[in-house]
């Protein structure tokens, strides 16, 4: 089954946010050359509310970090920035969502175009999705 088949699958739905958290868990995971399910955990600040909080899931889905496990934390925030720290060597990053992405994700209006987006986000390059707040150290 397919990455994006699976998550929607566990979350019910297609969004972008979802979509969102799905390629930053995956790009987190990467950059800091961690171990997924076990090897980083990852601190989560975004506004609490839905459907940004639907990027939790696509998070937790793509860096195995889980509330179960409780390596994954979610601290509600005005803005978004999330840090992956790889467990075993103490390095970690935070990433932001690229400015004219958040733009588009406030500008959504029907069902529709939300999908849209989120199919739109799964063809893009991944870095261009993100802003790098902070680099690996
Ligand atoms: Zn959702």
């Amino acid at each position: 089954m397919k990455k994006i088949d699976e998550a929607i699958k566990f979350h019910g739905h297609l969004g972008p946010w979802l979509v969102l958290g799905l390629i930053f868990g995956e790009l987190g995971l990467k950059k800091i050359k961690a171990r997924k399910y076990f090897g980083l955990k990852v601190d989560a600040r975004l506004p609490y509310r839905k459907p940004v909080s639907c990027f939790i899931d696509g998070l937790q889905l793509s860096s195995g970090c889980t509330l179960g496990k409780r390596n994954i934390r979610v601290i509600n925030s005005k803005n978004i920035a999330v840090k992956f720290t790889n467990l075993k060597n103490r390095k970690n990053m935070i990433l932001g969502i690229n400015d004219s992405i958040l733009c588009r994700l406030n500008m959504l209006k029907t069902h529709r175009e939300s999908e849209d987006l989120a199919a739109k986000f799964l063809r893009m390059n991944p870095n261009r999705l993100c802003k790098i707040i902070r680099k690996v150290s």
